[in-house]
C-alpha cells in the first residue's frame, strides 16, 4: 500500500484511486488533433502505477513514445457522492503536482481502434508527485502557472486559468458517476506542450505555490 506525503502534516492517508481528467485545455486537445469535450474525459490509474519526487520513471519497453503531461492534482480529503458546488468545494482537502506519464504510441493505436487506454495510462511509474499542500496552509487562486522542462528547456508552460472544466465542475461530475473518498486523487488535464522523453532525461515540474517535483527516466 501507498500513502501520500504532505507538506505540513503526519497523518498517515492511503492512496486511493486516481482519477484523470483528459484533454481538459482547450491549446493541448489540438495539439493532439482533438477537440475539446463537452464533458470531462475520465480514465483510471491504480494507486500501485504512483511513484514520488527524486524517484525514477521506467520507460517500458514496449513503448517507443513515452510522454510527459504536468498536471494540477487534487486530493480528495472526504467521502463524496453527487456533489453541488460546496460539497465539491469541500470534499478538495489539498493540492498537488502530478505527472500523468502516457505511452502515446499506444494510445494511438487504442484510439484508432476503438478500444480502451488502459495500457498506455497504466504501468509501474506512470505517476510522479509532489507532497500534498492543505487548503489550510495555501490559498488557491486557480490562476497558478503550471510548467515543465526536460534537461532545463521549458516544455510545457501555461495557466490553471486555461483549464477547461474547474476543480469543483471536475469533482460534481465524477462523483455524480462514482463516490469520491478520502486519498483519492484526481489529475486534472494537461497544458499544451506535452512531448516525448527517453532515458536519462531529466524532468522537473512545479506549479505555482503548490509544489515542484523532479524525476529520471530510466531503462
Ligand atoms: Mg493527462
Amino acid at each position: 500500500m501507498k500513502y501520500l506525503k504532505f507538506k505540513n502534516n503526519y497523518e498517515q492517508v492511503p492512496i486511493g484511486k486516481l482519477v484523470c481528467v483528459g484533454r481538459n485545455y482547450a491549446a493541448h486537445a489540438n495539439e493532439l488533433g482533438n477537440d475539446v469535450p463537452e464533458f470531462p474525459l475520465i480514465f483510471l490509474k491504480p494507486a500501485s502505477n504512483v511513484i514520488f519526487s527524486g524517484e525514477s520513471v521506467v520507460h517500458p519497453a514496449y513503448s517507443k513514445d513515452l510522454h510527459h503531461e504536468v498536471e494540477l492534482v487534487l486530493y480528495i480529503g472526504k467521502e463524496v457522492k453527487d456533489a453541488d458546488d460546496t460539497t465539491a468545494e469541500e470534499a478538495i482537502h489539498g493540492y498537488t503536482v502530478g505527472l500523468d506519464m502516457t505511452l502515446r504510441d499506444l494510445q494511438f493505436e487504442f484510439k484508432k481502434k476503438g478500444e480502451p487506454w488502459t495500457l498506455a495510462k497504466c504501468f509501474d511509474t506512470a505517476a510522479v508527485l509532489s507532497d500534498v499542500v492543505l487548503k489550510n496552509d495555501y490559498k488557491f487562486t486557480g490562476t497558478e502557472n503550471i510548467s515543465l522542462s526536460v534537461n532545463g528547456l521549458v516544455k510545457q508552460n501555461s495557466s490553471l486559468a486555461n483549464m477547461v472544466f474547474s476543480p469543483v465542475e471536475i469533482v460534481k461530475y465524477i462523483s455524480a458517476r462514482m463516490k469520491l473518498e478520502k486519498g483519492d486523487l484526481i489529475f486534472t488535464g494537461t497544458p499544451e506542450g506535452v512531448g516525448r522523453v527517453v532515458p536519462d532525461d531529466k524532468i522537473d515540474a512545479e506549479i505555482e505555490n503548490i509544489g515542484k517535483l523532479s524525476t529520471q527516466v530510466i531503462h
